[in-house]
């Protein structure tokens, strides 16, 4: 290739000038060669078994052993036409040629015949002689034309999924079907940031993004450059879909969504292709939005990743290369979202491409109020003390308080209500944290008593400390998730710190129950097992995260895996002080155990009072709880 034949090659102009060969050389070129060539095979084909479909279990004879048939009485049926005879015998057809033969119809009345009337039947088909032309057109042209169809449909998928990346032609024949590219835009978006309740920083990022689709004009007079694209960043749950959703509902504009793992692809090449299609549709429809779910499925860092995916690499570069190439003033916001910001590649974050970040967080206490009233909207409710159960549901996310009013709102129509309650809530919220309620499990009255002055032993703990959050309800009813009994406690505001006492008096609290086993049952039970779990990880952290011992102070010892996701955490440091951990993480276990112990020794009448209650009312509220202790 010489200079001159592209004078006006720009930098610029790069992404056209490839694509325009490609396109060509998808659309034209292969298909009319692979249809000739296809065509072709197929007549072949036709020729070879035209003939003998045509005469497929017809016996040829000559007329003579055909008369001699007919006499011997074995034809049963004769049908004449032009210029041939067919005549069964037996089981078996056969033809001949006709002859003009002016006693045949006098040689067939005579003639006898195994048939239940004796006599032969016959006829003579008028049926003038099917013309050549027709032939030609039934076994030659018409197959040749179904054949030309059914190549088109192909081809026409196959180019819209691997596009010119897929290559050409034939060579990609296999891979037709896996591609189906379905590039859809939803037009009408009904959904509202009205609909996402709280995350009120995210909207106002994104309501500039609104703004820019409504009147592009307006910013580029200016010649402000709005962000190509904002990455939602969040754990699962706090409403990236639906708020992606929604600025595509404020704007009025099409919504084109794909998630990251629909690009990957089995065939190297076809994510790639994805990608262009999904851009070349998305600028054809602009404004518009597109929306790239769970990105992180393509954008993973390139490095580090052992044993390479091309696929996934090729996919990421393109969308790069898409998203360079894009002339952002065109109106198409580019929106993408991920629980995995940590691991995505550097690339995509750069000025450019994913330059704002939108972060969504858990809800906070206000926040969970709005979602759950957002979605009590939606269903039929009495007055609800929402208060109530936004702090029971801390650490929920918008996910969950979604579930768990829909939760309430099927518990209530199981009651036969006509509208649902507080208290509907409250049980879908501990349905949903702990299962469902086993009302007819078995349980021995001995084991019963001993569940019983656990959950009493947690509240006892707890309500003896000063820094430790209320107690909010006792229940020794089982839950379908194992739960014997649980004591709940819900802080009375929000928390965003928690200090080092706090979390101690959480230790304790948690060995509380088996502080009560051991003192008033004298056994131990493995009911406490998920209450040493949590003991432990929380006394660990306060020693490798927290900086909250005395021995280590302020050194991290761990680092931590997503933060999003709760991924697995790592330390980092010497087996030495592996096992040093060991023993301070032991030692603040123990000494939490120890205050357990004496507030429980001390409250002895107290415990036996409310387990008693306890055990007769199977779940008992804080409030029931405190005068029990205050009488
Ligand atoms: P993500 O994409 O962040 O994992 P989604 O957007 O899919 O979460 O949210 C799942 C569901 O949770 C939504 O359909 C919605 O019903 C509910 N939800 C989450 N966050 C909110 C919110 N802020 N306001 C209202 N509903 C929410
Ligand atoms: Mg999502
Ligand atoms: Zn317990």
């Amino acid at each position: 290739m010489n200079f001159v034949e592209f004078p006006d090659r720009q930098p610029d102009n790069n992404q056209q000038q490839k694509k325009k060969p490609e396109q060509k050389l998808g659309g034209n070129g292969p298909q009319i060669w692979g249809f000739i060539a296809v065509a072709l095979f197929l007549l072949l084909i036709n020729a070879v078994l035209q003939p003998a479909i045509k005469q497929r279990s017809i016996v040829q004879t000559d007329y003579g052993s055909f008369i001699a048939k007919v006499e011997e009485g074995e034809v049963e049926q004769v049908v004449i036409t032009g210029e041939q005879i067919l005549y069964t015998a037996g089981k078996q057809t056969y033809s001949t040629g006709s002859v003009d033969d002016p006693n045949l119809v006098d040689r067939l009345l005579q003639a006898t015949s195994p048939n239940e009337s004796g006599k032969i039947e016959f006829v003579k088909k008028i049926q003038g002689h099917r013309s050549p032309i027709i032939d030609f057109i039934m076994w030659w042209i018409l197959p040749g034309l179904l054949f030309w169809l059914f190549y088109r449909a192909m081809f026409k998928r196959m180019s819209k999924g691997a596009g010119a990346a897929g290559g050409m032609g034939m060579g990609n024949f296999m891979s037709l079907g896996k591609s189906g590219a379905k590039v859809y835009a939803d037009t009408q978006v009904k959904t509202r940031f009205a609909d996402v309740a709280g995350q009120d920083e995210a909207k106002a990022s994104l309501q500039e993004m609104v703004d820019f689709l409504h009147n592009p004009k307006r910013y580029t007079a200016l010649g402000a450059k709005l962000p190509k694209g904002a990455l939602l960043v969040g754990p699962p749950g706090t409403g990236k879909t639906l708020i992606a959703r929604a600025v595509a509902g404020e704007a009025g504009v099409p919504f084109f969504s794909m998630s990251g793992s629909e690009f990957v692809q089995m065939f190297v090449g076809m994510g790639a292709a994805k990608v262009r299609d999904l851009f070349s549709e998305a600028s054809k429809k602009a404004p518009c939005i597109v929306f790239i779910d769970e990105i992180d499925a393509i954008g993973k860092s390139r490095e580090g990743s052992y044993g390479h995916n091309d696929e996934r690499e090729q996919t990421l570069n393109q969308l790069l290369t898409e998203m360079d190439g894009f002339d952002g003033d065109k109106g198409v916001v580019i929106l993408a979202a991920t629980n995995r910001p940590d691991s995505l590649d550097k690339a995509l974050l750069r000025p450019g491409r994913f330059d704002r970040r939108i972060q969504m967080e858990l809800p906070d206490l206000e926040g969970r109020k709005a979602i759950i009233q957002v979605h009590l909207n939606h269903v039929k409710h009495d007055a609800i003390d929402l208060d109530v159960v936004a702090r029971a549901t801390a650490g929920s996310s918008g996910a969950d308080l979604a579930n768990i009013v829909n939760e309430a709102a099927l518990r209530a129509v199981r009651q036969g209500k006509s509208a649902v309650t507080t208290a509907d809530i409250e049980e879908s919220v501990e349905t949903v944290m702990a299962g469902e309620q086993r009302k007819n499990a078995v349980i021995s009255p001995e084991e019963k008593r001993i569940i019983a002055y656990h959950e009493v032993g947690h509240a006892m703990v707890a309500a003896a400390q000063t820094d430790s959050a209320p107690v909010h309800k006792i229940t020794i009813i089982p839950r379908t998730s194992g739960a014997l009994g649980y004591t709940m406690q819900v802080d009375e505001g929000e928390k965003f710190l928690y200090s080092r006492d706090y979390l101690l008096n959480k230790i304790a609290t948690l060995t509380g129950g088996r502080v009560a086993e051991e003192l008033i049952c004298h056994t131990c039970t493995t009911g406490a097992s998920n209450d040493i779990e949590q003991a432990t990880n929380l006394a660990r952290s306060m020693v490798t995260r927290y900086g909250m011992s005395d021995r280590y102070g302020m050194m991290a010892l761990e680092t931590r895996g997503n933060a999003y996701l709760g991924g697995a955490s790592q330390l980092t440091c010497s087996d030495q002080t592996a096992a040093d951990i060991d023993a301070e993480v032991q030692r603040i276990i123990a000494d939490a155990k120890d205050k357990a112990s004496r507030i429980i020794a001390q409250r002895m009448d107290k415990m036996h009072a409310v387990a008693d209650y306890l055990l007769e009312k199977e779940t008992i509220t804080g409030e029931e709880f405190m005068k029990i202790l205050n009488s």
